[in-house]
């Protein structure tokens, strides 16, 4: 065991402060990663603050963080893939059991005794897993993914969750070129989901509450966007789309996008806000449309995202602050203003 620099959360409403955790050294099979930014997804919040206390309740202290890019510190004797100076890059699962069905097919995330990056029982010091908002981290080279070289690292690692939550269920669902595509909500996910979107070569529409990210949104690859308040523009769109994903983290009105789908239509709920969305059925009855859900994505396509990313030089638009940001950083994303990920620069912990 060794200790490693990081900022938790103490209780709900603390917010997070510097302080020192304990990390395993690498057995056989780990990579171990001196992290270089982590990214700040919404998901940190809603745990930092116990909101998915009926779900997921939050043990304290709590280091949150699950879009991680590091460079290789030291590997276990068994590591095939990484070796000592290789960039590596941790998403929201640290392990999973391999041999379940789900794990067989890929799909590491429906795994029932998956270990999630943060806030899980952590099988090797029996305490709970500590994320991103750290110096270091040690995890198993099979949840350790390559980055590819020519991205720039800060926007690499909102890759991790907000780029493989919003392409995998892009892709389950078959988008395509030609597709009509809705996004709902511009944050950290939503634009990620314009930036994949426009590059399948679907038209995308942007439903975002906030007039003043118009214009941004076309620069991301929207082809048109509509001011989600204004229920007259929204309706125009009423039975058009193939597939909506909609990355919302708070209580809204869910009927309205299920009306814009089209016959066998989908939309998808990847946005999760803590109470209940009523559904009207008769919305999915007509015209035979579906309401689903999508929980990040296996390892092996987070590789593939983090390749598509490559080679179609797709990086998040972020805002790296120093990690003494962190609680000014949280309240500006309650109030929806980042453009449009926070990525902390990891070096900045070193002064700690
Ligand atoms: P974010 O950056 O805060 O973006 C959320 C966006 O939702 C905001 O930018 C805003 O966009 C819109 N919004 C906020 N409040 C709203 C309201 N009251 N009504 C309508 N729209 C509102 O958050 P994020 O990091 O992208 O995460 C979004 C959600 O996804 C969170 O709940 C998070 O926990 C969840 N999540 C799920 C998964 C998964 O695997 N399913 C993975 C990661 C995150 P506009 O300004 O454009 O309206
Ligand atoms: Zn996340």
């Amino acid at each position: 065991m060794y200790k490693a620099k990081a900022y938790a959360a103490s209780s709900p409403s603390s917010g997070l402060a510097s302080t020192s955790i304990t990390r395993r050294e690498p057995t056989e099979h780990d990579v171990q990663l001196e992290i270089l930014f982590c990214g700040i997804c919404h998901s940190d919040l809603h745990q930092a603050r116990n909101e998915w206390s009926g779900m997921m309740p939050t043990v304290y202290p709590c280091v949150p963080g699950h879009e991680i890019v590091g460079r290789v510190t030291k590997v276990g004797s068994a590591v095939k893939k990484f070796k000592a100076g290789d960039l590596g890059a941790v998403g929201c699962m640290v392990d999973s059991d391999r041999t379940c069905p789900e794990c067989k097919a890929g799909l590491e995330q429906f795994c029932p005794n998956f270990t999630l990056t943060y806030n899980f029982p952590d099988k090797h010091t029996g305490g709970v897993t500590y994320g991103g908002y750290s110096d270091s981290i040690v995890v198993d080279e099979h949840f350790v993914l390559r980055v590819p070289s020519n991205l720039d690292l800060a926007g690499t690692a909102p890759l991790l969750c907000a780029g493989i939550t919003t392409y995998s269920p892009m892709r389950h669902w078959g988008v395509t070129k030609g597709s009509k595509v809705g996004v709902v909500g511009l944050g950290g996910l939503g634009h990620m989901a314009v930036k994949f979107g426009h590059a399948l070569g679907a038209h995308v529409v942007v439903f975002t509450t906030s007039p003043g990210k118009k214009d941004d949104a076309i620069r991301l690859g929207a082809d048109e966007v509509v001011i989600s308040r204004n229920a007259d523009e929204v309706n125009r769109h009423a039975g058009s789309f193939d597939f909506i994903l909609d990355a919302v983290a708070a209580v809204h009105d869910i009927n309205l996008y299920v009306n814009l789908l089209k016959r066998d239509g989908n939309l998808t709920m990847v946005g999760a806000p803590a109470e209940p969305l009523p559904v009207g059925v008769f919305g999915l009855l007509f015209r035979r449309r579906s309401f689903s859900g999508s929980l990040i994505g296996g390892i092996a396509e987070t590789q593939e995202m983090l390749d598509f990313c490559g080679q179609h030089n797709i990086t998040a638009d972020v805002e790296v602050i120093p990690i003494q940001k962190i609680n000014e950083a949280y309240e500006r994303l309650l109030k929806s203003d980042v453009k449009y990920r926070f990525s902390i620069d990891m070096a900045s912990l070193k002064s700690e």
